[in-house]
């Protein structure tokens, strides 16, 4: 639990959000500002950075990408697109691991 981390609220109950799937490692919830008819972030409760941060520990990696696995099934998604915002420049605004799980809409290529 890191103090003032807006996910590590969310994870550990403290800063409510619309919860979709939870495991002991992980929570997915509804993003706020939702860029396609699906949108959720899949994060770990441990606090994490970002993706790079995370790819140190295999068991926390393979826990993230076991909660997208688990969330996907659960909303029954089978075209999504999955990714991590990492760094300013590429628009990540919050220092909290999260996968984006975007579905619903056709996604363009190359992303914005
Ligand atoms: P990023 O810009 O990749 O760091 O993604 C952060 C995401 O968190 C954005 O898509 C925001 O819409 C979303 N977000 C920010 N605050 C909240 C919140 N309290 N509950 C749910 N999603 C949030
Ligand atoms: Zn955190």
């Amino acid at each position: 639990m890191v103090e003032d981390c807006l996910f590590c609220g969310i994870a550990e109950g403290s800063i409510p959000a619309t919860k979709l799937y939870e495991d002991d490692g992980t929570v997915a919830f509804a993003d706020l500002n939702p860029q396609a008819p699906t949108h959720v972030l899949v994060i770990t409760k441990r606090h994490f950075a970002d993706v790079v941060e995370l790819a140190v520990d295999p068991e926390a990696s393979a826990a993230l990408l076991g909660g997208v696995r688990a969330t996907v099934e659960q909303l029954g998604l089978s075209d999504f697109r999955m990714l991590f915002n990492t760094g300013r420049e590429a628009g990540q605004t919050v220092f909290h691991v999260h996968a984006h799980v975007l579905s619903g809409r056709p996604m363009a290529w190359p992303p914005g």
